[in-house]
């Protein structure tokens, strides 16, 4: 883990600005790149290393979705349950514990990426008839730290062989929670039609950041928005021939966006997010807001805090550039 300077203090200055502020109402340092960028694209670098620097927690913007008209959600939530988790250690030096979903309105294996260890699946925990203390470590609801030997999922009797770091109390903050769409394209295929490789990044390491108290990038497995990879490189197609991300979609039939957000619900129910817990939200989608609070507000979004490209952020220094990402943007954030 890197070394936090005793001196940084968790910067959060909540500014008065409205939900449907844009992605552009923010003071970048610099104006969006000029559309002529260097043809010469590398492939992302391994996830988060490419990032910026800068240790301090993102700005967030306090909102209250209490009087909003409700968006139409289904009625009810999906029921879901974690089936399996496992601690990976991340090449930026942070580790996280992926969480593996079913549920009972697809067959997917949606995913929770959990930073930090306070946070606890409620589904996975639970006893299962019959289950030894073997079957709970090896489907990965134990505390602590599984090692050679290890004999109850509850109890971590082995001392620690290493020293101990020296702990960094965080200051205590409402849990960053990103909800992420798979892009197959974006995330895998170094693809610079779209900037979800980056995003995916960044929330990645605003949860790992020294000061942070953890979080949950929730991954759903809904490629394309929602319409899927084959219809998508569809949409791609179109967007060659003159037509913009939306109305792609519209031309093959699909709406203009067909993710939905009940998944992404439960499963922070789950993970203990419900009732007045509340939670900040990285995201630019204002209307993801109370599509992710659930029929009920189930959930609660204190905050919102703003994803903005990093080749924007950075005058186009950083980040990702072609001449897709540009127009991919200019949809996204308008
Ligand atoms: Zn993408």
């Amino acid at each position: 883990m890197p070394d936090l300077p005793s001196h940084i203090s968790p910067v959060y200055s909540p500014r008065p600005l409205s939900v449907s502020s844009r992605i552009s109402d923010y003071d970048l340092d610099h104006d969006p790149p000029n559309s002529t960028i260097s043809p010469a694209f590398t492939p992302p670098s391994t996830p988060g290393t490419g990032t910026p620097a800068s240790r301090r927690e993102p700005r967030s913007t306090p909102v209250d979705t209490s009087l909003q008209r409700p968006p139409r959600l289904l009625e009810t939530l999906p029921r879901v349950e974690c089936v399996v988790r496992a601690r990976i250690p991340t090449v930026t030096g942070a580790e996280m514990f992926l969480h593996l979903y079913q549920n009972n309105v697809d067959e997917k294996e949606h995913l929770a990426i959990v930073f930090g260890p306070h946070i606890r699946s409620k589904s996975l925990d639970d006893p299962r008839p019959g289950e030894t203390e073997m079957d709970r470590m090896i489907r990965g609801a134990y505390t602590g730290r599984l090692h050679p030997g290890r004999t109850s999922s509850r109890v971590d009797s082995q001392p620690r062989s290493a020293p101990r770091e020296p702990i960094v109390k965080p200051t205590p903050s409402t849990p960053l929670v990103r909800i992420h769409s798979e892009c197959y394209t974006g995330e895998t295929a170094w693809s610079a039609r779209c900037d979800c490789g980056e995003q995916l990044d960044e929330a990645a390491r605003l949860m790992s950041l020294p000061s942070s108290t953890g979080g949950v990038i929730i991954y759903l497995r809904q490629e394309g928005r929602g319409i899927g990879l084959g219809e998508k490189l569809k949409a791609y197609n179109l967007q060659d021939l003159g037509s913009d991300t939306v109305e792609a979609n519209l031309l093959l039939r699909h709406p203009a966006d067909a993710r939905s957000y009940g998944l992404a619900t439960s499963m922070l129910l789950d993970l203990g997010f419900g009732g007045d817990t509340g939670i900040r939200l990285l995201t630019n989608n204002p209307d993801k807001v109370r599509a992710v609070e659930g029929p009920n507000r189930e959930v609660v979004v204190n905050e919102r805090v703003a994803m903005v490209p990093l080749a924007w952020k950075t005058g186009g220094r950083k980040g990702i550039h072609s001449e897709e990402i540009e127009g991919y943007l200019r949809t996204k954030v308008s």
